[in-house]
């Protein structure tokens, strides 16, 4: 593969997997569950609600669309502040409280 093919397929990747992003965000309702936020999408973060799997979304992009559907139906969806928060507040132990 030259240094272009490699290229395109990394473009053609990232770009997969902004359109899936782009649907579960759409599924998700589209915003910020708790604050409501919809400005920007790569402010929209998934939040696990089971925090040891954290992340895992990101992970699967490349497992089809069932597998990722299945994982997004365990998070909500937050933005990139609410998230930072939401960690926060698990970190000192708080009970977190998602609706
Ligand atoms: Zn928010």
């Amino acid at each position: 593969m030259t240094w272009k093919d490699k290229k395109k397929v990394a473009n053609y990747i990232s770009e997969r997997r902004r359109k899936y992003k782009q649907k579960l965000v759409e599924l998700k309702g589209g915003k910020c569950q708790l604050c409501g936020y919809a400005k920007c999408i790569t402010a929209l973060e998934f939040h696990h609600k089971d925090s040891s799997k954290e992340g895992q979304i990101s992970k699967i992009y490349n497992r089809g669309w069932e597998r990722i559907l299945k994982e997004a139906e365990k998070t909500i969806l937050v933005c990139a502040n609410c998230h930072r928060e939401i960690h926060e507040k698990q970190k000192s132990g708080e009970t977190v409280t998602y609706f």
